[in-house]
């Protein structure tokens, strides 16, 4: 329990309007978008700048007050949700762009910043802040970072951790470090922003950064294909990028299980008129006029179809057309939601093991729970799939969660026998904490706890989160 002369003295920090104690106002920072951990917190604070942060995290550690950093709140795996008495720091009202450096091409935003409002920052100079993930109107640049939060683009331009130049963070004694670098090349030691990068708050707290922005091209082709099987996106996926070199930009898979339900929920409509097991939907993306990706796409389509790699095709003829193809993706896990209860994961394989890793994860969850239903999708090009199965039609949603642990125990047991990963972008919060023994090497193990004592003795971030 926070002690009310606790709460006076970390409300004086950021103003009593900036520190919330009404348990109306703190509701909507206790639960999370997948409605699998509900928190426990009497104080959340909002600071204005990092010298809150600052003094923050200073009386947390002298009075080992536990810190639960919290951003947008769209985390998947519960790392910003509060676990007991722990002080929630949301970093919403830190939400401005410090600088936009057209000609270095770097933006320095604060950790609040919406990945949205980054992206138009970038757009409105011309450029491209090339990170993209459903969620970009409320996850924040400092969530962002601290999930390592990867989306449909990683194919091209890499993840969070790809974007970033510098950071500044708050350390748990309160120091600041202001690591805001935008050099592209640093050889000075250890590269201490990538501690910071994917420790969803277990280290400090992330209060700005400086990350890449790119040439926003001029020219994009998005196409919607029907295939026979995960091994023929694969081929595809070799097709398109030797036909297109560094053009494709995206390339999804989607299954017909999924599609049935966006049509079905989300006011889509199939845009291929027979039905197919298998769908990819990929995207290349060029400088030159166009319709130079168009005729990129027409000529792959037509290798494609001669190869018997595609059933059918069709390529978005405008933007509007482009942004309905993609609506078919974002929705897919949204949409499971009102089929009952959905049990998912979100792991990486190599890439040429997807089809492996899903015949057998597939074939698997079928034997446990008969009847359900497999829906698994997602970012095929960089081995990653949100492997979720939806409980058969008309079975008891409670009931059919009750399976999550074993089920996901099973399916991580396959991932880790093809060499993959438990959290492909997700990252581990509270959801994947107790499988981190058997994901990690005990040195591994060793070298976090470590860092994680050296950075944090008292261990006032994020207790209970990842370790
Ligand atoms: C519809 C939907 C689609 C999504 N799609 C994707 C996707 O394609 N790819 C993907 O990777 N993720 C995806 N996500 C997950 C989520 O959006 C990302 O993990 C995102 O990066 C989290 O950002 P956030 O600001 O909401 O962070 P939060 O959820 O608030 O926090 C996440 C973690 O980061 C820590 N944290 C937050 N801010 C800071 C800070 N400033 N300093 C230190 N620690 C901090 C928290 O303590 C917590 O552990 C999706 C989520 C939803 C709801």
């Amino acid at each position: 329990m926070l002690d009310p002369d606790l709460i006076a003295r970390f409300t004086a920090i950021v103003g009593a309007h900036n520190a919330l104690t009404d348990e109306a106002d703190i509701a909507p920072h206790l639960s999370e978008p997948r409605g699998k951990f509900i928190g426990k917190s009497r104080l959340v604070l909002k600071p204005g700048s990092t010298e809150e942060v600052s003094a923050i995290l200073k009386l947390a550690n002298e009075t080992g007050t536990a810190i639960v950093p919290q951003g947008g709140n769209t985390g998947l795996v519960g790392g910003q949700i509060p676990l007991g008495p722990e002080v929630v720091v949301s970093l919403s009202r830190m939400n401005r762009i410090r600088h936009l450096d057209e000609a270095d091409a770097v933006i320095t935003a604060e950790a609040g910043v919406t990945l949205q409002h980054a992206q138009e920052a970038a757009e409105r100079k011309g450029l491209m802040f090339p990170l993209w993930i459903a969620s970009q109107g409320t996850a924040q640049v400092g969530g962002n970072l601290s999930t390592n939060a990867g989306g449909i683009n990683v194919i091209a331009y890499g993840n969070t951790r790809d974007l970033c130049l510098g950071l500044e963070v708050v350390l748990p004694s309160g120091e600041v470090w202001n690591g805001l670098k935008t050099l592209r090349k640093d050889n000075t030691g250890y590269d201490l922003k990538h501690l910071f990068i994917g420790a969803e708050g277990t280290l400090g707290i992330i209060t700005a950064a400086s990350m890449k922005l790119l040439p926003k091209p001029s020219d994009r082709a998005t196409v919607f294909a029907s295939i026979a099987s995960p091994g023929d996106a694969l081929a595809l996926l070799s097709l398109v990028k030797k036909m297109s070199g560094s053009a494709v930009v995206a390339f999804e898979i989607l299954p017909r299980s999924g599609l049935d339900m966006v049509i079905a929920h989300a006011g889509c409509r199939d845009p291929l008129e027979a039905p197919s097991e298998w769908y990819v939907l990929f995207e290349l993306a060029g400088f030159n006029d166009a319709p130079e990706m168009e005729e990129a796409a027409t000529g792959i389509l037509a290798v494609a179809f001669e190869e018997g790699l595609v059933a059918d095709a069709t390529i978005a003829a405008s933007g509007q057309q482009a942004a309905e193809l993609w609506r078919l993706r974002e929705m897919m896990s949204e949409v499971q939601r009102l089929e009952g209860g959905s049990i998912k994961h979100d792991i990486s394989v190599p890439v040429s093991k997807v089809p492996e890793f899903l015949d057998s994860a597939s074939e698997k969850v079928r034997q446990m729970i008969p009847g359900c239903r497999p829906v698994p999708f997602g970012h095929i090009g960089d081995g990653n799939i949100h492997f979720n199965i939806s409980q058969p039609v008309g079975a008891d949603r409670e009931a059919f969660l009750a399976h999550w642990e074993h089920v996901a125990h099973e399916v991580h047991a396959i991932v880790r026998a093809l060499g993959g990963s438990i959290s492909a972008e997700h990252g581990i919060g509270t959801l994947k904490r107790d499988e981190m023994a058997a994901t990690k090497q005990p040195v591994e193990i060793g070298m976090m706890r470590a860092i994680k004592q050296m950075l944090d003795p008292n261990g006032i971030m994020n207790p209970g989160k990842v370790l």
